[in-house]
């Protein structure tokens, strides 16, 4: 059979060995497979050829047919730029160019005839073309198809003339020398089933569509193909985990919890967490090995969750561990969890990078001996010279700010993995969740416990500051505490933004009855924790920042957060930020100051928090907004936004499908001995050996 993948590159006609370092280094198409599966990113309809009488300066992208009546060129130097009068015989218009010039004069001749392509638009009265694309009339059987592809291109590809038309040309000459279908990558069950079109067709197709349903059928048939076999490789991978580790069995609800349950407890769980309780109760109950996902909006109450957890492994006679991504995290889960167990006689340890030392030796032997009950930290907890006596459970705060990578050298620390719990507080829209966490079982809080008033969010352009500081005079008479928080510590010299240490000294002046305290990322830990300690003891009332305190920090007394220059921060940052007050019964308040000029986009995202305190609902809007690519915890975890042709955010109904047929197929074949799914076990092999992102899950 022909076999695309073994055939090189550089020997398909027209490209060689130059052409084809330029392809391996711009695009990392090696073989005529990976040109096959380099996607056009737009079609354009070839199928009408325009007259020149009938064209104004509002359409989109025409083409035309006619010649070329001479050439003319304006300016000197930069300026300079060439004019091609060109005329169909229904009226006579101008092709410009600014730059290529000699070139341009050199290629084309006045007896020929062209087809002429690009975006008309008005320039003093005239209508032009600025850089078209030109062909040979005679040459051109293009307009014959109706669809023609585009293609994605660098600078240095078209520094090697490899622009899109060469790429058209390339696929062109690939799906000649395919004369025999192609090696399917999709059983024949499943393309029945799902009415999918064979996997030759659908590359044909995709290039080079003869109809818009043709391209369609296509799209779907690759975008399905490609879901699948992620979430065939997720679940697998789950699935697998699953038949080779037992779970460590907690069957006791013992002493401890309920010591806790009925004496420590400072208040009544809401029906949220003991609901999320059951569940983690139930996982960690059954033997199997527990991958929960908790997810829950700021301020809902997971710490307890996670803690209730932990008490249940120690009734069992096992460790527990909680993971925080930062420093000031770990240290307030170390406090907060201290108090919590008052009097129970359990031993907790903190342990960062910052404790060395002697120190640090004895936390290491009593963990390896069974005396440490809990201990809580940042990463330095999965250095490999971290070991326990018995690790039952593992609490990993914040989720988005770990890979994938990191959770799996937990698992590795024993040789039977422990459970595992994994908390975010920024909510996952539930089709990135799949992707990226597709291997966790999820579980939600979605109640605030009792009496919290919801934030009121206000959006403010900085030039009412007098109102503004008047209102936070008021909140500090009142006894209340506030944030400060500015997107830069140094003044820019590109964006005029408002520094932090400009506006430390400001507040100074401005609230000289005030004591101001000041955090960011670049100071010491030890100043940090000094200037935060100054703040949650209550000492200071203001506390300028930048967003070091957007995770986790925990000041009930403090309702008020004004965001300088909101609009240089993200939906799901703001949301984190806004998360820092309204934890506690007084009425809380979010100030959003901006410019006065904003983008649409910015708008749009501050009248989202304006309008809801959701987070699910703000999660989902930035993802429309911006994309899966950008989106926090993203970048880690690669996997989901190497997709070729699928789109997370417009397919996530294909997605949810196709989740479904593969957890079918896991649950009917578990092992993967069905003969009639062996193409696709072999497939998701080979995917699996040739696709780094996935190694890294897997
Ligand atoms: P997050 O989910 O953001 O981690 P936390 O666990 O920090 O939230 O909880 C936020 C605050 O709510 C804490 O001060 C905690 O003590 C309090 N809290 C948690 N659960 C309850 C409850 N059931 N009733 C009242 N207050 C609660
Ligand atoms: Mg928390």
């Amino acid at each position: 059979m022909f076999d695309l993948v073994t055939r090189d590159i550089k020997y398909l006609s027209g490209v060689g060995p130059q052409r084809a370092a330029v392809l391996n280094k711009e695009l990392e198409i090696y073989s005529l497979h990976d040109l096959l599966y380099y996607f056009p990113y737009k079609y354009i309809d070839r199928s009408r050829v325009y007259l020149i009488r009938e064209i104004d300066g509002n359409m989109p992208y025409i083409q035309l047919k006619g010649h070329i009546l001479s050439f003319e060129t304006f300016g000197e130097g930069r300026q300079r730029r060439l004019v091609a009068h060109f005329s169909d015989g229904t009226g006579v218009m101008d092709l410009v160019w600014f730059q290529g010039i000699k070139f341009v004069v050199g290629k084309y001749k006045q007896q020929q005839e062209y087809i002429v392509f690009g975006k008309p638009t008005v320039f003093n009265g005239r209508i032009n073309i600025a850089h078209p694309d030109i062909d040979n009339a005679s040459e051109l059987t293009l307009s014959s198809m109706g669809l023609q592809p585009y293609y994605n291109t660098t600078e240095k590809m078209k520094r090697s003339f490899l622009n899109s038309h060469a790429i058209e040309k390339m696929m062109t000459t690939v799906l000649l020398q395919v004369q025999e279908p192609l090696p399917e990558t999709l059983s024949p069950k499943i393309l029945a089933e799902h009415h999918l079109m064979s996997l030759t067709d659908a590359l044909r197709n995709i290039h080079f569509p003869t109809h818009p349903e043709l391209l369609r059928k296509a799209e779907y048939r690759l975008k399905f193909e490609e879901l699948f076999y992620v979430q065939l490789n997720i679940l697998k991978y789950s699935k697998d985990r699953q038949l080779k580790y037992r779970g460590y069995v907690f069957e006791n609800v013992g002493e401890i919890f309920n010591t806790f349950y009925t004496r420590n407890l400072p208040f009544e769980l809401t029906g949220a967490q003991k609901r999320v309780l059951k569940e983690i109760r139930q996982d960690v109950g059954c033997g199997k090995q527990m991958n929960r996902l908790l997810q829950g909006d700021v301020g809902s109450g997971k710490t307890l969750v996670a803690l209730m957890s932990i008490l249940l492994a120690l009734d069992n006679g096992y460790q527990a561990c909680m993971m925080a991504p930062t420093e000031i995290l770990a240290n307030q889960h170390y406090d907060t969890i201290k108090e919590l167990l008052y009097g129970m006689n359990l031993r907790v340890e903190l342990l960062t990078g910052r404790i060395k030392g002697k120190k640090r030796e004895a936390i290491l032997s009593a963990l390896l001996a069974g005396d440490v009950h809990i201990l809580i930290g940042t990463h330095a907890v999965i250095e490999d010279t971290v070991r326990f006596s018995s690790l039952g459970l593992v609490v990993i705060d914040e989720q988005h700010r770990f890979g994938v990578a990191q959770r799996a050298r937990l698992w590795s620390k024993n040789a039977q993995p422990p459970h595992m719990l994994v908390m975010t507080a920024t909510p996952i829209p539930r089709t990135l969740a799949m992707t990226l966490y597709g291997d966790l079982d999820v579980s939600i809080i979605d109640e605030l416990p009792p009496g919290r008033k919801p934030v009121v969010t206000i959006h403010q352009f900085d030039n009412r500051r007098e109102s503004l500081y008047k209102s936070m005079h008021q909140q500090i008479a009142e006894g209340r505490q506030i944030y400060i928080v500015y997107p830069l510590i140094e003044e820019s010299e590109k964006i005029d933004l408002k520094n932090l240490e400009e506006g430390y000294w400001h507040i100074c002046e401005e609230f000289p009855e005030c004591k101001v305290c000041k955090v960011h990322g670049k100071m010491k830990s030890a100043e940090k924790d000094v200037q935060m300690q100054l703040f949650v003891s209550g000492e200071a009332q203001i506390m300028v920042a930048t967003t070091v305190i957007e995770v986790g920090v925990n000041v009930p007394n403090a309702s008020v957060m004004i965001i300088e220059n909101a609009e240089r921060f993200g939906l799901s940052q703001l949301h984190q930020l806004r998360g820092r007050v309204g934890r506690g019964a007084d009425q809380s308040y979010c100030i959003l100051v901006t410019t006065y000029k904003l983008a649409e986009e910015t708008k749009k995202r501050l009248e989202i928090m304006v309008r809801t305190n959701d987070g699910f609902e703000i999660a989902e809007a930035d993802l429309k907004l911006r994309g899966p690519g950008d989106l926090e915890g993203t970048q880690q975890s690669g996997i989901a936004f190497d997709l070729k042709i699928a789109n997370i955010v417009r397919d996530g109904q294909l997605l949810q499908h196709v989740r479904s047929v593969a957890e079918r197929l896991i649950d009917e074949d578990p092992t993967g001995i069905h003969p009639e799914n062996e193409l696709l076990w072999r497939q998701l092999k080979s995917l699996r050996k040739s696709n780094v992102n996935w190694a890294a899950i897997s």
